[in-house]
């Protein structure tokens, strides 16, 4: 199974004429609210790409995580270990977006922030060979870690997307790359971990997706949204050019590309044929609104592929 250690949000979105300057008020259409956090996001994905999927995650005791909880389990994902903790606000993102489609967003991280691995701890029975731990960077960091380090004692592989990046340099990052086997970042984020200067074409992504693996992972991934993906594996390199989309919003292609890729790993697909799916999914994600509404289902999935 997949186990995706992560944050949940409830997004709070307005749609406004521009994005308000400091210390301005202006009208914005009327409240939308979505479920959402990149644990939440790619644990909805890997549910509906058919992963049997747990959700190790933590809201507040308020109505928000009671929403989130409820959403979360219709989606069939196992939310026995979504913790509540009493005292602090279910994490939430406030958005706005403007007429252009640019956003602005403020997280709260709330019970995010506070998530440890005690349920990690007792639940033995999670993670075993054959699985794979999940992992963002939307929860404290020391957590992936004892997450990580417990998923490779029992056997299990790990996949790290590094989103959203901390400041760097960052010791539990290093610690944390070193730990893990797949790393699924994007140009940013991976033009940030190696301190290289942006390549000229795929085939340059691919050595810096190379130049990743020298943090710690196996496998190194960088996505490059509309020119596909990269990867780099024990010296060979992987070209992944984008599939055609009807691109609508790519608000959660990322996350659907690294749900995508975990549930590859867990049925033990080839690095090539991982990488083409994983494609082809954050592309079915791009063509419609939303994150977790927008990601696609095994079905889907392979009927685009045919
Ligand atoms: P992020 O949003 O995390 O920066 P990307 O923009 O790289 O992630 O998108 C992730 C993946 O989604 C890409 O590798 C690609 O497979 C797919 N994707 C994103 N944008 C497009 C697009 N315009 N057309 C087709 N596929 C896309």
């Amino acid at each position: 199974s997949v186990v995706v250690v992560g944050s949940v949000n409830l997004d709070f979105v307005v749609a406004a004429p521009r994005i308000p300057a400091p210390g301005e008020t202006i009208l914005g259409s009327e409240l939308v609210t979505r479920p959402g956090g990149k644990g939440g996001n790619q644990a909805v994905a890997a549910a509906r790409l058919g992963a049997e999927t747990v959700l190790v995650a933590a809201v507040g005791d308020d109505r928000m995580g009671e929403d989130l909880r409820r959403t979360l389990a219709g989606e069939g994902l196992d939310v026995s270990e979504l913790t509540v903790i009493a005292g602090v606000s279910t994490g939430a993102a406030l958005i706005v977006v403007d007429e252009r489609g640019e956003n602005s967003i403020v997280v709260a991280p709330g019970a995010n922030g506070k998530l440890d691995t005690d349920r990690i701890t007792r639940r033995t029975d999670l993670l075993g060979p054959g699985d794979v731990l999940s992992l963002q960077i939307e929860v404290p960091l020391a957590t992936s870690l004892e997450a990580a380090t417990r998923a490779k004692r029992a056997g299990a592989s790990v996949l790290l997307n590094t989103a959203p990046l901390p400041p760097l340099p960052n010791a539990t990052l290093e610690r944390l790359l070193a730990t893990i086997d797949v790393v699924v970042a994007n140009e940013g984020e991976a033009l940030a971990l190696t301190g290289a200067t942006p390549p000229a074409d795929p085939a340059g992504w691919a050595d810096l997706a190379a130049g990743v693996c020298g943090l710690g992972p196996r496998l190194a991934v960088v996505t490059l949204g509309e020119h596909g993906a990269v990867a780099a594996e024990g010296g060979r390199s992987y070209v992944q050019p984008a599939f055609a989309a009807d691109v609508v919003d790519t608000t959660g292609a990322g996350d659907c590309f690294a749900a995508a890729f975990s549930v590859a790993l867990a049925r033990g697909l080839p690095t090539g044929e991982a990488l083409r799916r994983a494609c082809a999914a954050g592309a079915i994600a791009t063509t419609r609104l939303g994150a977790q509404e927008a990601m696609p289902t095994a079905d889907e999935l392979d009927r685009f592929l045919e």
